[in-house]
């Protein structure tokens, strides 16, 4: 029988699991093919998260839960419920039931009936999502998708199922930096998309502040473009041409009119231009350098406080001593 784990990556929503869980509840009865493993993964919350995840791992053996010593982020609990997955099929979704749980049978479906080895989502619109979010979203994804060789697909959610080999080929990729939409795509497979219309989360509040999603849309610039390290090279050709046309015309207006001091001036203008532009230059150099940083410190990913004791391992444990 395929078992299929769903990760759900949880950052201070004790109001949103129970709700969650008893709308995934006649779902996994519904699916009487396959079992299911729910691995829950506390993200250093502060509220009662981790005790809901307790008490459903006491009341149902399917469900598991992975606690962090504090906040890694959403990328970090992601890997480790991926890290942690027993399942032939995983899925990823948020708690908030923003990622639709009746798609789950849809999406088990089409993995054994289509050839592909992903079944992600999309959202089709993005209705009830604040007007300048959603214009800074399609701004950045635009910019990304010219930039990058990866296709980051506008409105595309986390909430997915893939196939083990697939998992497996995610984990490999052990950045410090996550950013999972680049990751889902850079490593290839054949990934069919289904789309939803975007409805308001359960219960709790977005953890996404503006200054949030800007950071991590800078992480995914950063992590799967290195466009703008050539920035400084184009900008340099430039300004190097407008200073040879600028020479040519001084010296030719020195020659016939004689030297004046006028124009010092714009000669203050274009002094603040360059080194506003050469400051940008450095910046964007050293926000690779903190990455590279990053990256060779080898820190691990996310770090566990406690997990559930996983109720199968100790059957088989059981058994095996009885059998011994
Ligand atoms: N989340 C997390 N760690 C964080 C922020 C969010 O694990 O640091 C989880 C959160 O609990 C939810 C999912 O990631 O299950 C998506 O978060 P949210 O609904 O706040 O994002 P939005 O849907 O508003 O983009
Ligand atoms: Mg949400």
């Amino acid at each position: 029988m395929d078992k299929i784990s769903v990760i759900i990556p949880c950052f201070n929503e004790q109001e949103a699991i129970p709700v969650y869980y008893d709308a995934i509840l006649p779902v996994m009865d519904s699916m009487k093919e396959v079992t299911f493993e729910l691995i829950f993964v506390d993200d250093g919350s502060t509220d009662g998260t981790l005790a809901d995840m307790r008490d459903m791992a006491k009341k149902d053996h399917r469900c598991r839960y992975l606690s962090f010593s504090r906040n890694f982020g959403k990328e970090a609990a992601l890997y480790a419920g991926m890290s942690n997955a027993t399942g032939d099929y995983v899925a990823v979704m948020d708690v908030d039931l923003q990622d639709p749980v009746e798609l789950l049978p849809k999406m088990y479906q089409m993995l054994q009936s289509e050839d592909c080895d992903c079944v992600a989502t999309r959202r089709a619109d993005r209705e009830g999502e604040p007007k300048i979010r959603s214009f800074l979203s399609n701004c950045f994804y635009k910019f990304i998708n010219k930039i990058s060789s990866t296709e980051i697909v506008n409105g595309a959610r986390d909430y997915r199922m893939m196939k083990k080999n697939m998992v497996k080929s995610v984990l490999e990729i052990q950045e410090y930096n996550r950013f999972s939409k680049g990751i889902f795509q850079w490593v290839g497979f054949r990934t069919v998309w289904l789309e939803f219309h975007n409805t308001q989360r359960c219960a709790g509040k977005t953890k996404w502040s503006l200054a949030k999603l800007a950071a991590y849309s800078l992480e995914g610039i950063l992590g799967f473009s290195i466009v703008p390290l050539s920035l400084a090279s184009f900008m340099g050709i430039f300004f190097c041409i407008v200073a040879f046309f600028m020479t040519v015309f001084i010296a030719a207006r020195t020659l016939i009119f004689g030297d004046s001091v006028a124009g010092w001036t714009s000669l203050v203008c274009i002094i603040f231009l360059v080194s506003g532009v050469q400051l940008f230059c450095i910046g964007i150099m050293g926000a690779y350098l903190s990455r590279t940083y990053l990256e060779t410190k080898h820190r691990p990913i996310y770090i566990l406080k406690e997990e559930s004791q996983n109720q199968e391992e100790e059957g088989r444990q059981d058994t095996e001593v009885a059998q011994s």
